[in-house]
């Protein structure tokens, strides 16, 4: 029998929270210090091997459509595996899913995102139900009616998982289904028709390409009424306690996301409720998009800390060549860089989260521009850091139980949907076109008066007012560097310098084509330090 040596212990038990000290900053800077408690708590809870335990095994064992009962009758369910139920219950529990709107105070968003940032390094399948719970709220607001009915069993924290009438289960989920066949990014081509019922309520007829986490208690739904593209709330009883006629055709069977259901449906005439005005239904449910749009990238920054925290872990506990792998010189500097861009995006993420706590205009133009930029970049980043960050354990980061393979395949799922890549930035040229005075407000943000970033931002400014911002075909490099500048400030004015140094050395003009790459003459053991699992 050989010996097992040199390999290090798993990263467990340990607290998501008090092991992150970006985190921990973040927190507090961004005005949520009064949440730190049960940040505490939820971040022991996640960190127990039992929980780490779940999140396997809700990927191991995925949902399964039941089409059918014994006797032939539809009946159109998924079954999860226990691990996803006590993983949902886990997120209710912590208020996830809708606390800053059942308790709103400065900082609730913040909070919240603190939360799910964690919540997504144990598993990021039962992210998508939460988000878009988390996402529906404003937009349900829209019909008071529903929202009465509603709101009370969205803000509940006792998860149910039965598949029953709202009116008997402790707590209620939403989804979304705005997706078909034909188009996605064009929600205009939706051939979904909704048919008034003359009752006040309408029939929906038609199908959804993409319709996750179908066992949701109701769903946001676009469909063609007269008067045009119109946003619906349909649940999946109706009011006489039958099931509505949504009919799941078939799971899709995905890269990564695993432990979550992605289902293709059909409306038979579904009973639905029209929210907000007839023939608007693309900004009615857009308000949605925005929240989903930010959980992208809560998720990405999430998955892009696991993965830092798991190679550095690693690195500290492996040796080759005589030394601890954190003190071979070219290994510290790819774990300082990956650990520079899970700051950089983190940052980023609770300053945006921050700005859905306030209300005034210079929250209302980061909410607008930055929301579909930061989606962008950091979802952009979050692949090639999983795979680069899964390199440093070597073979063993290959394989499934180093959680690596996880987070690589679930990485580039936040950047297609909620809007895909090139869609984000083509609505960042649109958002500067039509936010009054975004220019002054990113010029505020990003403007610091240190040397390291002037330039930079002077020249980025200069392109915002000028044609590059019609140029369609330029906008990605807009978009990142846009992103860049306003991670740059933020690091600037909140990181320790070596963070601030390196990050300004390496991503404002430096060569960023993989990681590993920064320059001489930055402190990288301090940053590997700061970001090291506590
Ligand atoms: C796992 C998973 C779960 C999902 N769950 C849901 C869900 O619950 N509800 C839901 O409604 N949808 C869901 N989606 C669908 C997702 O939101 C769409 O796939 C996405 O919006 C893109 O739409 P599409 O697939 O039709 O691609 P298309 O619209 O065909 O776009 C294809 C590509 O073209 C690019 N593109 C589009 N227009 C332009 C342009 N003008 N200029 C340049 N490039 C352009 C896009 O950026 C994209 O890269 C899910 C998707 C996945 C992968």
């Amino acid at each position: 029998m050989f010996e097992v040596d040199n390999q290090p212990p798993p990263l467990e038990p340990y607290n998501l929270f008090s092991s992150d000290a970006s985190l921990r900053a973040a927190v507090k800077r961004e005005r949520a210090s009064w949440a730190e408690d049960g940040l505490q708590a939820l971040g022991a809870t996640l960190g127990k091997p039992e929980t780490v335990k779940l999140g396997f095994d809700a990927n191991k064992f995925s949902p399964q459509l039941r089409t059918f009962d014994r006797y032939g009758h539809r009946v159109d369910e998924v079954d999860f595996h226990p691990a996803w139920h006590e993983l949902m219950a886990i997120a209710l529990r912590a208020g996830l899913h809708s606390s800053p709107w059942a308790g709103p105070k400065p900082g609730a968003h913040v909070a919240r995102a603190a939360g799910t940032y964690m919540l997504t390094q144990i598993e990021s399948g039962v992210y998508c139900p939460i988000a878009m719970t988390y996402g529906s709220v404003p937009t349900l607001r829209q019909a008071p009616d529903v929202a009465k009915a509603w709101l009370p069993k969205i803000f509940a924290r006792e998860y149910d998982r039965r598949f029953m009438p709202v009116a008997g289960k402790t707590a209620a989920l939403i989804g979304m289904g705005m997706t078909e066949n034909q188009g996605g990014s064009d929600l205009r081509t939706n051939t979904t028709r909704a048919e008034p019922a003359g009752d006040g309520t309408f029939r929906l007829h038609g199908h959804k390409w993409f319709m996750s986490a179908p066992m949701c208690d109701a769903f946001l739904v676009l469909a063609q009424s007269p008067k045009g593209l119109s946003c619906f709330f349909m649940p999946r009883w109706t009011p006489d306690g039958a099931r509505n006629a949504v009919h799941i055709n078939r799971l899709k069977d995905k890269l990564g996301n695993k432990s979550n259901a992605s289902s293709e449906v059909e409306f038979h005439g579904a009973y639905a409720l029209l929210v907000g005005e007839e023939g608007r239904g693309i900004p009615t449910i857009i308000e949605m998009g925005n929240y989903t749009r930010l959980d992208c990238c809560i998720g990405s920054s999430g998955l892009m800390r696991q993965a830092v925290a798991q190679a550095i872990h690693h690195a500290r506990h492996r040796t080759a060549f005589q030394k601890k792998l954190i003190d071979q010189p070219l290994m510290e500097n790819v774990l300082a860089d990956l650990a520079l861009e899970s700051e950089a995006a983190a940052a980023l993420t609770f300053r945006l989260a921050r700005a859905y706590d306030e209300e005034d205009e210079i929250a209302l133009v980061i909410r607008r521009v930055a929301t579909p930029a930061a989606k962008f970049w950091i979802c952009k980043r979050a692949p090639a850091l999983a795979y680069e960050a899964m390199e440093v354990l070597g073979g063993s980061g290959y394989i499934e139980e180093s959680i690596m393979p996880r987070l690589y395949r679930e990485a580039p799922v936040n950047s297609i949907w909620e809007g895909s890549g090139n869609v984000m930035c083509l609505d960042v040229l649109r958002a500067i076109a039509r936010t009054p005075n975004a220019g002054a407000v990113l010029h505020g943000e990003i403007d610091t008066g240190d040397t390291r970033l002037k330039s930079f931002a002077g020249k980025l400014l200069e392109r915002l007012a000028g044609p590059e911002r019609n140029d369609e075909a330029q906008a990605r490099a807009l978009t990142r560097d846009l992103v860049l500048a306003l991670q740059a400030a933020l690091l600037i004015k909140h990181a320790p310098p070596a963070v601030a140094d390196a990050f300004c050395a390496s991503r404002l003009g430096g060569d960023t084509s993989a990681f590993g790459l920064l320059p001489r003459g930055l402190d990288l053991r301090a940053i590997v330090e700061r970001a090291a699992p506590q």
